[in-house]
Parts: structure tokens; C-alpha cells; sequence
């Protein structure tokens, strides 16, 4: 797989940033915000400016709510739902011949390895449009055999103008786990991408404009979640808010839209239990447990950062993870070799820092890590990855998302005692069992109270796989047939046919 640069000069980190785009996007074109705000986005890796994005104004939301009412009665409307699949999938597959420029402008604004931009989410963002595409034209109706004279049919139409308010973790990836669905089932849609990570959708929408959506379908509005995302929330013209990020925001939307009664799908946050058992195959849930915390920096939602085990095997295999975690060497996220990259920002170190510190306070063991870490380069917001052991289910960092490379081992005496611990949770987004036993994994399958469990494996994803939150981690699903649930709504037609 190649590096080459484009956008990007790879060996200097130095962005060209003229090539990337900065401006809102609404009804096909680029503009300044109204009152020609910006704001800076950061890379994690180097603490430089790499760009500074348009702060949207109430009428540059209210001119992207237009463009998309107007593209909704208008051409989008009018497309056959079949064309809307072929633009869907054009949009695909121009995201994965440009992954290598949006990969590295993923890791530059979020600071993750280019390994896992490049290879995992962007091909994974493209995946998810050509998923949808494929749903455009089978998204239908039903005949009804209602009692009497009548034929009852059913449309299924679209909600109407969605805005997508994404976080800064999975940027792109979450984008399109919103835009898919939406453009496939015929809305239109508004992005509020993260005010940290805002680049990888407004390359989108360029990608969008020049495969030939029409104006007003794909619109991107860039500001403040606490004025531009309110807005948006509390805006008449829009129908559906789909939304991930912190439960806290999301409770927030949920009081914001009940004014206008929108739509709301809401992803949130999660404290995953990823539960061992000691008939498990021990090496492969040491591996397990590892990239479950470790992967993308721990900033997942799904990350399974309550590691449960059995009393009888808790102390060598806690060790084994902390071996693990001791070897995994922060690194450069833009050298393809890198596998643990940059807190997504210094808010967020100090987050993963401060609830450390709470840990120790509380008397947990701390094992490997906790500390910040420095690459070389005296700069970026960089953590060594961090394991504590002797973790109770009463201590912060057993019960709060921490958001961070930071996993808290708790132990359990049998079964029952697994399943309590791994539900005692208000979130309830995933959640794994790692034995040989066929019998236990599937009846603690059934126990657990999360969206995802997975058996023998962790933070495996599928865009024909629907994913989302039990209990205050959120509702309704992403990806998968599920998600068209969640984009269309249903209208009863009654005809007459008496004679
Ligand atoms: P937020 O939930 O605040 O941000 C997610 C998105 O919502 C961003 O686009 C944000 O905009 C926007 N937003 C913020 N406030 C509002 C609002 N009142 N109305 C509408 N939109 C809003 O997460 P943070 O970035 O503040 O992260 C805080 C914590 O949330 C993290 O430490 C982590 O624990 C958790 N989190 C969980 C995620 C998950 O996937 N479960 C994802 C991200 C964070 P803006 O960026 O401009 O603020």
C-alpha cells in the first residue's frame, strides 16, 4: 500500500493549507460564516494550527436548512430512487480511490495512526456508502389485506432534511454511518462535524459535489456544538437529528428537540465490559483485551475498558495485558508503523490524566503507563497506554467513560457474579465473553445488557451489522437494514373500490 503524498507533505507534517477546505459548504458552494468567524483546528500530534474552519451564524444555518428543504421538494426529490444508489456508490468509490489524502487529513486533525485511517476507517466510510447505495431501490411499500372494498398500501418516504452532529473520534467513519443511510432512503442532509476533527467532512462534500450530487443534498456546517449544534437542534426546518457523541450532549438533544418533536437517534457513550473467563483461549483474549482499549486510543465508544476476569487467573493475566500495554510505544501517527498515536486533544489528555490520577487516590493498582508521553518531539498531546489492576466495581474509573487508552481489571468469583458486574452500568453499548465453553458464551450473550456482545472477539464491525446503545448508551441502530428504520417514515394509502 502506498503513501504517497498529495495533499499532505508527509516528512515535514507541513500542510498545504490552501488545499484544504475551510468554508461552509451549503447548496453546492463555499462560503465564509456570515460573520466571518473561525476556528482553529489543531493537529494532536505536533499542538499546530493546521487549519481554521468557517464558525457558522444562525443564517448560515438557516441557509443550509433551506438548500436542503429546497434539494428534498426539488431534484433530489425527483431522482429515482435507483440514481440515488449510483450516486451513492460513485461517492464510494471515489473515497476509496482518494483514501490515501483523506486518511492522512483523518490522522492529522484527530491524531490516530495513519494504519488505522488508511486501512481500517476510511475504507470502511467508503464500504458504508456502497452498503447503502446497494438499499437505494429496495427501500419500498407493502400491500395490506385490510377487511373490506379496499386496496391499502404503504409508502415509505423519507424524514425529510437530517443533520448529522458527529464527534471527533471516528470522524469520517461516523459521518457516513449518518449520510448513507439518509441519502439512501431520499433525504437531505446536514453535517455539524466536531469542531476538532472537521476536515475529513468537508472533504466529503467536495468529493460529494464532484461525483454529482446535486446542490443541497450534502450540506456541511462547521461551529460550535454549544451554538451551532443548538441551533440546529432547536431549528423547525429539520426533521431528524442523528447523533453520536457524550450521553450528557445527548440528553441535552433529546430536551432540545422535544419543542419541535424531531427525530432523534442518539449513539452515546459506553463503559464495555470485555469479560474472561479461564477456559478462554488465553493468548487470543490477552490480544483481545489489548486492542479492546487500545485501539484508536481507547477513543471509542465501544472500547471494552472494564476488563472482567476470573479471581482465578486475574492476577497472571492482568500482567500479560500490562506486558502488552508496556511494549505499546506511543508513536508518530502519520508513520504507517504506528499503533498508538494522539490523545485527540489537550482537553482530552487531561481528561485521560485526571481520571488516572483519581485511580491512584482510589487505590488502584497501577500497572503500566500513566504518565504523558513524548515522542521525540517535546510536542504533541501524547499517553503512554494504561493499565490499572485491584479495580473495584464502586471506584470512577470502573463506572465513568474515560474516553482514553486506559483500562480498569476488575475480578469476578463465577458466572452469575460476571454478569452482574459487566450489567452493574448505566451504559450499555457493547460488551464481550472470551471462553471455550459454547453454552456459557451464548447464555452470557443473552444476559448482558448492550446493543453488541461479542464472543471470542473484540471491536469487530460490519456495515451489514447493525450497531447501537441499550440503556443510556443510547437508541436506535447504525448501519445495517436497521438503520433505513430510523431515515424513512411510513404513510398509509387507503383507495376505494367499491363499484
Ligand atoms: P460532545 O458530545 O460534546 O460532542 C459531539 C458532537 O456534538 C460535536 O459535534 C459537538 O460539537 C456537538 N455538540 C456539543 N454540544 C452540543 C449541543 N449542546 N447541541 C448539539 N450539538 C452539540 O463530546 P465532546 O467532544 O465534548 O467530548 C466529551 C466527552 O464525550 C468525551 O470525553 C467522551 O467521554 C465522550 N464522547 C463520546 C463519544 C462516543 O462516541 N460515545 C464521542 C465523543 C465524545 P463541538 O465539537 O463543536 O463541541
Amino acid at each position: 500500500m502506498s503513501f504517497e503524498a498529495s495533499w499532505f507533505d508527509v516528512e515535514s507534517h507541513v500542510t498545504p493549507a490552501d488545499t484544504i477546505r475551510k468554508q461552509l459548504f451549503i447548496n453546492g458552494e463555499w462560503s465564509d460564516a456570515a460573520g466571518g468567524r473561525t476556528i482553529d483546528v489543531v493537529n494532536p500530534a505536533t499542538e499546530e494550527v493546521i487549519a481554521s474552519v468557517a464558525s457558522a451564524e444562525e443564517s448560515d444555518v438557516d441557509r443550509a436548512v433551506a438548500a436542503a428543504r429546497a434539494a428534498l421538494d426539488g431534484p433530489w426529490g425527483a431522482l429515482a430512487a435507483r440514481d440515488r444508489g449510483r450516486l451513492l456508490w460513485k461517492l464510494g468509490e471515489a473515497l476509496f480511490s482518494r483514501a490515501d489524502e483523506i486518511a492522512r487529513l483523518e490522522t492529522l486533525h484527530n491524531g490516530k495512526p495513519i494504519f488505522e485511517s488508511r486501512h481500517i476507517e476510511i475504507p470502511a466510510a467508503a464500504e458504508c456508502l456502497q452498503y447503502f447505495a446497494g438499499w437505494a431501490d429496495k427501500i419500498h411499500g407493502e400491500t395490506i389485506p385490510v377487511r373490506g372494498p379496499f386496496l391499502a398500501y404503504t409508502l415509505r418516504e423519507p424524514v425529510g432534511v437530517v443533520a448529522a452532529i458527529v464527534p471527533w473520534n471516528f470522524p469520517l467513519l461516523l459521518t457516513t454511518w449518518k449520510v448513507a443511510p439518509a441519502l439512501a432512503c431520499g433525504n437531505t442532509v446536514i453535517i455539524k462535524p466536531a469542531s476538532q476533527t472537521p476536515l475529513t467532512a468537508l472533504a466529503l462534500a467536495e468529493i460529494a459535489h464532484e461525483v454529482g450530487i446535486p446542490p443541497g443534498v450534502l450540506n456541511v456546517v462547521t461551529g460550535p456544538g454549544s451554538s451551532v449544534g443548538r441551533m440546529i437542534v432547536g431549528h423547525p426546518g429539520i426533521d431528524k437529528i442523528a447523533f453520536t457523541g457524550d450521553t450528557s450532549t445527548g440528553k441535552e438533544i433529546m430536551r432540545g428537540s422535544a419543542d419541535t418533536l424531531k427525530r432523534i437517534t442518539l449513539e452515546l457513550g459506553g463503559k464495555s465490559p470485555n469479560i474472561v473467563f479461564p477456559d478462554a483461549d488465553l493468548d487470543a483474549a490477552v490480544r483481545g483485551a489489548t486492542t479492546g482499549i487500545f485501539y484508536g486510543k481507547g477513543e471509542v465508544c465501544a472500547a471494552g475498558s472494564r476488563l472482567l476476569v476470573d479471581k482465578s487467573i486475574e492476577e497472571e493475566f492482568v500482567e500479560k495485558v500490562a506486558a502488552r500495554a508496556r511494549k505499546m510505544v506511543p508513536g508518530d501517527p502519520l508513520d504507517p508503523k504506528t499503533r498508538l498515536g494522539a490523545i485527540a486533544s489537550k482537553k482530552q489528555l487531561e481528561n485521560d490524566l485526571r481520571y488516572i490520577d483519581i485511580a491512584k487516590k482510589e487505590g488502584a493498582t497501577l500497572l503500566a503507563g500513566g504518565e504523558r508521553a513524548d515522542i521525540g518531539t517535546g510536542k504533541g498531546y501524547f499517553l503512554q497506554p494504561t493499565v490499572f489492576a485491584g479495580v473495584t466495581p464502586e471506584m470512577t474509573i470502573a463506572r465513568e467513560e474515560i474516553f482514553g487508552p486506559v483500562l480498569a481489571a476488575i475480578e469476578f468469583g463465577d458466572v452469575e457474579e460476571a454478569i452482574a458486574r459487566a450489567n452493574q452500568s448505566t451504559y450499555g453499548l457493547a460488551a464481550a465473553v472470551w471462553t471455550r465453553d459454547i453454552k456459557k458464551a451464548h447464555y452470557v450473550a443473552r444476559k448482558l445488557q448492550a446493543g453488541t456482545v461479542w464472543i471470542n472477539t473484540y471491536n469487530v464491525y460490519d456495515t451489514a451489522a447493525p450497531f447501537g446503545g441499550y440503556k443510556q448508551s443510547g437508541f436506535g441502530r447504525e448501519m445495517s437494514l436497521h438503520a433505513l428504520e430510523h431515515y424513512t417514515q411510513v404513510k398509509s394509502v387507503w383507495v376505494d373500490l367499491n363499484r
